[in-house]
């Protein structure tokens, strides 16, 4: 199923090492892991051993350095597993590609090297806010600059919504507006490690699906650190969390095809013991519509390996994987007659594990607007 593309030898050892974990550690546990809502720590430390907190980050630091298509390889293959555990997988990926792409070289030796060694289970993304999710940019958090001997530090407060791995991940890249008075301009991106006085996450979000991913508010009270903790320039926050999206949402896509790989096997099993027709055909629509949100994937895991411009593929692929995914597990639900029916069923579990990959990254009605935009931008550019 991979065989669309003709993998490298550093793209296959990914590919291997992600399935080798996808069978014997997460597929085997997902299911109860789904019921009683609990976070694989061990396995995500284990998978940073392996190298996989790091793929696309340079050996130097602890990573594979082995691009997007590997990471799209290997996230697909997590999540034919669990795709909760993979999430947690890939917010840490997308955290330490931002740190090696805007930290300082004190930043990469002091988190890349903790993450991709697996010391840290996860590091944590922290965007949204209670209010503040598709609009950004409206967010409330603050960062007033202090000046003290001499010493500059930022003070923060506010609430972070919806963090993945909050209160498990070892660091977190954090936004707050250091211009209260602007909207994107005024917002700034920071590194705030776990523990720091005033940086507190809440009790876990009871969720719908991927339970085994977990997910709190982080609170900033009166949260006081250096400015050195700044990952960028200040007031250059939002592209730096922008930058990271365009590559997280190859990460959903991937996911979400992973999830419908999972979906198209429990069908064949089924279409094993019971070949009718209809079934056959849920089976064909699913593989087709499976391989055609894959290229759009690799299409813009490929540009970003070359370091071109991927922000409308990104969004192309984002929204036609994860609806895909959302189609053929219903199909599977659907096949599978009362089977797929039983609460805790396979079925069930990914049906509504894959409900959010709609929504977060980006709403598939935002992704909509990405694309629209870009091409308006094209098509304005061209005349
Ligand atoms: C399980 C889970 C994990 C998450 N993990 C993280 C994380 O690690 N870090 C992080 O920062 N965030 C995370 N999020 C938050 C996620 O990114 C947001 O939920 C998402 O961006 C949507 O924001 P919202 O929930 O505020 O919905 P809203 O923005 O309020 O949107 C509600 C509805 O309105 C639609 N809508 C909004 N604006 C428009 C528009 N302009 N045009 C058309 N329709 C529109 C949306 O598509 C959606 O259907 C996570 C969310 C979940 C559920």
């Amino acid at each position: 199923m991979y065989s669309m593309l003709q993998l490298n030898d550093l793209q296959e050892n990914v590919l291997q090492r992600a399935l080798q974990f996808s069978d014997e550690l997460l597929a085997p546990e997902a299911a109860e892991r789904d019921q009683t809502e609990s976070f694989a720590a061990d396995h995500l430390k284990s998978m940073g051993r392996a190298g996989l907190l790091g793929v696309n980050v340079s050996q130097e630091y602890g990573g594979l350095g082995a691009g997007v298509v590997a990471y799209a390889v290997g996230v697909r293959a997590l999540a034919q597993g669990c795709a909760g555990t993979t999430v947690a997988m890939m917010v840490t990926n997308m955290v330490a590609e931002a740190i090696e792409k805007f930290g300082s070289e004190a930043h990469k030796k002091q988190y890349l090297t903790h993450l991709c060694s697996g010391k840290w289970p996860a590091a944590g993304f922290c965007l949204s806010e209670p209010g503040s999710g598709s609009d950004a940019a409206s967010m409330k958090a603050t960062a007033i600059k202090e000046l003290d001997d001499e010493q500059i530090s930022y003070r923060l407060n506010g609430t972070k919504a919806w963090v993945t791995s909050g209160g498990e991940a070892g660091v977190y890249l954090v936004t707050a507006k250091t211009d209260p008075s602007q909207g994107a301009r005024g917002v700034s991106a920071f590194l705030i490690p776990s523990g720091t006085e005033g940086f507190n996450p809440t009790a876990p979000e009871k969720k719908v699906g991927l339970r085994t991913s977990k997910t709190t508010q982080m609170v900033l009270e009166d949260c006081v650190i250096d400015a050195d903790a700044l990952l960028g320039e200040e007031g250059r926050g939002f592209s730096v969390m922008m930058n990271a999206l365009d590559g997280g949402r190859i990460g959903v896509s991937a996911q979400a095809v992973g999830v419908a790989d999972a979906a198209l096997k429990l069908m064949r099993r089924q279409y094993d013991l019971r070949q009718d027709s209809e079934l056959g055909r849920l089976i064909a629509q699913s593989q087709a519509e499976r391989d055609a949100a894959w290229l759009l994937c690799l299409r813009a895991a490929s540009l970003k390996d070359q370091g071109k411009r991927l922000t409308q593929q990104a969004s192309m692929s984002k929204v036609y994987c994860t609806e895909m995914a959302g189609r053929v597990t219903q199909r599977a639900v659907r096949g599978l007659g009362s089977a797929g029916h039983q609460a805790h069923g396979e079925a069930e579990r990914l049906m509504r594990d894959v409900r959010v990959m709609r929504i977060y990254e980006g709403t598939s009605e935002i992704q909509r607007f990405v694309i629209a935009r870009e091409e308006l931008k094209k098509h304005r550019s061209a005349r």
